[in-house]
């Protein structure tokens, strides 16, 4: 099973520049294309303590914006919300995908210093401390990180845009799940940039927008499954999140196809790439290198 190889989407002349505040953008127009005539849908399916702004698509590239994309009850501005389950406290249950995890990044990258951003209460910087990585964690979420320190990790408050690191610090920068949480993609990526080394590894998980679980009329999609929540607010498809990385001078990286682990590594591996290969999961994991020169960014 081969992993995902995914085109950028093509950069339209209407697209804001890499400069531009995206916040104040998104109200007037795509952030990834700039196509003003977007579809308004009301999110049916109301799961957090605030109500769920709306989700404004653009039919054009397939991009989600949300119509609140500053939105004062986000999940970046609220740092006192607890938004994982209890599950997540169970830091030694879920240490065996974490540690999966760091067997695929391994298989590309020496070990070395690793950051998670949206590092919740520590379970990959647990698992990457076991293998022998230098771990820290950034997250919005004062309680997660004082859950993560009194485990003896290395966790810090901070979010996407504003990481409370040295420049070029980290070897690999991991965001799963995290990006789509905050409307200014560029600024998000660029802190990545800023605090991981020229060359380094980049690791981004996201709702995979263009899935088939998640493709369909706009206006049932809006409101459906835990990937339409209030605290979402951009929904990339592969393709405009590749646009954006690519606008940066990241370069796309392909998992290798083999990557040796005990039976149940193997099992949840291929299920993975099964469901990334063929749209079927709802989520997509990508791998980028950084530029290996240092910019004035
Ligand atoms: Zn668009």
């Amino acid at each position: 099973m081969l992993p995902l190889r995914i085109t950028p989407a093509a950069v339209t002349p209407e697209a804001p520049s890499v400069d531009d505040d995206l916040a104040v953008v998104a109200r007037e127009r795509c952030t990834w294309c700039g196509w003003a005539e977007r579809q308004r849908y009301p999110r049916p399916r109301q799961d957090a303590p605030w109500p769920s702004p709306d989700w404004l698509y653009c039919e054009r590239c397939g991009f989600w914006n949300s119509a609140d994309p500053l939105g004062g009850d986000s999940l970046v501005t609220n740092g006192s919300y607890v938004y994982e389950s209890n599950y997540g406290r169970r830091l030694r249950h879920k240490l065996r995908t974490a540690d999966y995890r760091f067997r695929v990044l391994e298989a590309m990258t020496p070990v070395g210093s690793f950051l998670d951003i949206g590092s919740s209460y520590g379970s990959m910087l647990l698992a990457g401390q076991q293998r022998g990585w230098r771990t820290m964690g950034v997250d919005t979420s004062a309680e997660v990180v004082a859950f993560a320190r009194q485990h003896g990790l290395d966790a810090h408050e901070g979010s996407l845009t504003s990481v409370p690191a040295a420049d070029h610090t980290f070897d690999v920068v991991h965001a799963r799940h995290v990006i789509e949480h905050d409307v200014n993609t560029y600024r998000a990526l660029r802190e990545m940039q800023r605090v991981g080394k020229p060359g380094a590894l980049v690791m981004i998980e996201t709702p995979d927008a263009a899935s088939r679980p998640h493709t369909g009329d706009p206006a049932r999609q809006a409101g459906q499954g835990f990937h339409w929540t209030a605290w979402h607010r951009v929904l990339f498809t592969p393709e405009v999140l590749a646009g954006f990385c690519a606008r940066l001078g990241w370069q796309q990286v392909t998992e290798p196809e083999r990557v040796a682990g005990p039976p149940h590594f193997w099992l949840w591996r291929t299920n993975k790439l099964w469901g990334e290969r063929t749209r079927r999961a709802s989520r997509v994991v990508t791998w980028w290198r950084l530029p290996a020169e240092v910019t004035d960014d």
